[in-house]
Order: structure tokens, then sequence, then C-alpha cells
């Protein structure tokens, strides 16, 4: 599958290796502080967003989460992607919010507000990145025509 994957992946590096573990069990994983209070962060950092200590542990997330916005790319910004694709802002019930593609519905019958839960996308070095899919079939799944 080529719809925008592989992106340009990072390669792990110290603060983001154990993120990356996790996706090869496919379990998407949060920072969290062990300082200051039982919120998440995301993307993983070196740092406490909110008290600066480098205390930081992880905790699994739920993998469900909604549609924040969303954009549909018709035009291939490389010739390898097949388009169209979706590109999303997903809020996840911990509350951060991640970048990532949505799949499982056609692309413009995607809304804002949509429930989604996570499935992977597998990268060829045993790595994942988590992608949404919908969690529920909603009312414009079945609207015909428009
Ligand atoms: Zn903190």
């Amino acid at each position: 599958m080529t719809d925008g994957f592989p992106p340009e992946v990072p390669a792990p590096d110290e603060v983001t290796a154990p993120w990356w573990e996790a996706t090869r069990e496919h379990r998407l994983i949060l920072q969290t502080c062990t300082r200051c209070s039982p919120g998440t962060q995301h993307p993983p950092r070196a740092l406490c967003v909110r008290c600066g200590r480098g205390d930081l542990g992880w905790v699994g997330s739920e993998g469900l989460g909604t549609v924040d916005s969303f954009t549909v790319v018709h035009r291939a910004p490389r010739p390898d992607l097949t388009v169209p694709y979706v590109i999303a802002r997903v809020r996840l019930i911990e509350g951060v919010v991640l970048l990532t593609r949505l799949r499982g519905r056609e692309p413009d019958r995607w809304r804002v507000g949509d429930r989604v839960r996570v499935a992977w996308a597998d990268l060829g070095d045993g790595r994942a990145l988590p992608v949404f899919v919908p969690d529920a079939p909603s009312s414009h799944d079945t609207e015909k025509g428009s």
C-alpha cells in the first residue's frame, strides 16, 4: 500500500525508541510524566511539556479518538504515492493529537468528529505506523447519492 507510506519515517532515537518498539507489536503508547500529572503527550519528547522534567514513562493508549480535521490528497506529491488518501489530525481520548492517515472509508465520506480507532500500516523494517479506521458505521456511510 503506498497511500503516503512510507512517508519520511524517521529513524528511532533515544527518545522515540520505546515508541517505535511498541509499534512492532501494534501497540500505541503515549508518554506520561511521573512527576506532575497523569496527562500524556505526543510526539515523544525528552522533557515533559508541562513541568520540563525528564521523568517520563509510557502508558498504553486505548487507540480510540475522533477526527479533529482532515485533508483529502488528490494530487500525489511524489510519483510513487497512490491518490486519493486522507491525512488527518486525530484527537485520542487521552487528549493528545496524532497526525495520521485515515483508511477504511471512501475519502469523501469522512467528517470532522467521526469516531475512529487505531489500525496499523506495517513498514518494511518491522516497525508500523498508526493509521485510523472508522470505529463504527455512521449514517453517512449509507447515504444514497448526495
Ligand atoms: Zn511533568
